[in-house]
């Protein structure tokens, strides 16, 4: 058991991030019990990326074979704008630091995998409806169950219940933007076999980016589920949100409307786009500014989206959240046997070192997709200008280069900080610093 004492920890959410956590945790020797709304594990979800951050988090926690044998590393990323044939830029990514191109589904298993390998119990069919936290942190489910523990953490998602019911005078409903994303499935024979598609497959294992006005075409030509590869549709401004809180943000769509609206796109990307049977439009949102991701008393807890989801233009949404549950992991380690009062100065820990990081990629999501979709013009032309400057430029010393947090989010410093941040590393330095009251014994 790598933890000092075995606490009871609730994860509310079976999601990818609250399935690592309770891994790492039930492998350190913790008691935990994650409560899931759904019947079985089934989400709703496409392609995603997981970052090199995150992917050694669940290597730390065992997974490093399943993960690695989910997803396809190694893709560059193709650079267009939406009438040029040629690409602005190729851009490969850094060998040994590449993100794993998989799907969330995939994620989610292998966490649920994990998680009841390490002797976790994983409830389904349980939706958390309160929360007390006077005393001992307990929650209840609509099915009339009672659950307490001496952490309860609240990994449910954008439209989080346990963020609501941590500060129940403030509005803490997840805020829809005016965006959305169309998701489609693609049989990739069939766009293999299509001869206006040849040049796509000049790169395996590539995502290609083309930007227009407005919009964001992604086209994926790796298989990301049997026998089929996906298309994200970035629409920036689709129109108000809905207004009734509980609609549902992932609704189907018709390929014809899609279409329609990508129908001044290459002609590459206008064949992509003819093979697509079925889609489904996705409403985008962030979770709302929180006070805090944890309560007064330190006890209870907020991770991956319920605390900072994310517009997913840097695709880091789920590996933020990994990334979460190693630094919550090892935090946890340092908690003392009869010392529940150490939970809430870790909880805090957990907060300062987490929050500027994702604050500074959740700046960076947005930022991405400002530039993506700008209007034809000067800005537009500087921007592909740029891209187009970068491939020339001669390869990057990896090893010369210091990571920066604070750099120009396109500078290697910068790249480097966010590819090669090393959770163990980064937690004894902070354990170290007198920014928090840590127990050291
Ligand atoms: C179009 C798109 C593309 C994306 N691409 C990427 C990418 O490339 N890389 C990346 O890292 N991220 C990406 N993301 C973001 C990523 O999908 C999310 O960040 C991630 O799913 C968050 O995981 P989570 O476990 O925190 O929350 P969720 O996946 O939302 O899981 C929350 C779980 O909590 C459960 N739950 C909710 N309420 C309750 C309750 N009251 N009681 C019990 N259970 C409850 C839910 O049923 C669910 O199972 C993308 C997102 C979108 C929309």
């Amino acid at each position: 058991m790598a933890a000092k004492t075995a606490l009871r920890i609730i994860i509310v959410g079976a999601g990818p991030v609250g399935l690592a956590l309770a891994t790492g945790l039930a492998k350190d020797g913790h008691s935990v019990t994650v409560l899931e709304r759904q019947s079985s594990l089934q989400v709703t979800g496409g392609p995603i990326y997981v970052q090199p951050p995150a992917i050694r988090v669940l290597e730390s926690f065992g997974l490093g074979d399943a993960v690695q044998s989910i997803g396809v590393a190694g893709p560059s990323i193709i650079w267009s704008y939406k009438d040029t044939s040629e690409p602005l830029l190729v851009s490969p990514h850094r060998p040994n630091h590449t993100p794993l191109s998989t799907d969330r589904q995939t994620v989610q298993k292998v966490g649920y995998e994990g998680a009841v390998a390490a002797g976790a119990t994983v409830l389904f069919g349980k939706t958390v409806t309160s929360l007390e936290n006077e005393t001992t942190p307990t929650v209840r489910t609509e099915d009339g169950g009672e659950y307490s523990a001496d952490l309860i953490v609240g990994a449910d998602g954008i439209k989080s219940k346990i963020r609501r019911l941590l500060f129940p005078d403030q509005n803490m409903d997840a805020i829809p933007t005016n965006e959305v994303i169309f998701h489609s499935d693609v049989a990739l024979d069939e766009l293999r076999a299509d001869t206006r598609l040849t040049g796509m497959f000049e790169h395996p294992g590539s995502c290609h980016f083309t930007f227009g006005p407005g919009r964001v075409n992604v086209l994926l030509i790796e298989p990301v589920a049997e026998g089929k590869t996906a298309a994200y549709n970035v629409v920036s401004n689709y129109g108000a949100p809905p207004t009734d809180r509980n609609a549902s943000w992932y609704n189907s769509a018709e390929p014809s409307e899609l279409r329609e609206l990508f129908n001044d796109f290459s002609a590459r990307d206008r064949a992509y786009l003819e093979h697509v049977k079925s889609c489904n439009v996705w409403r985008i949102g962030t979770a709302p500014e929180t006070p805090s991701w944890r309560s007064s008393n330190g006890r209870v807890l907020l991770i991956g989206d319920a605390a900072h989801a994310m517009v997913p233009h840097a695709a880091q949404g789920v590996s933020q959240g990994i990334e979460s549950t190693g630094v919550l992991t090892h935090l946890l380690r340092l908690a003392r046997p009869d010392h529940l009062d150490d939970v809430p100065a870790l909880t805090e820990g957990f907060e300062k070192l987490r929050r500027p990081r994702v604050e500074k990629i959740a700046n960076l999501s947005q930022n991405n997709l400002q530039v993506r979709v700008l209007p034809d013009g000067p800005a537009q032309e500087g921007r592909d200008a740029a891209l187009r400057k970068m491939g020339q430029m001669p390869a990057i010393e990896w090893d010369k280069i210091e990571m920066d947090m604070s750099a120009d989010s396109n500078s290697p410093q910068f790249t480097k900080w966010l590819t090669a941040y090393d959770i163990p590393l980064e937690v004894e330095r902070f354990v170290k610093s007198d920014l928090v009251d840590i127990p050291s014994s």
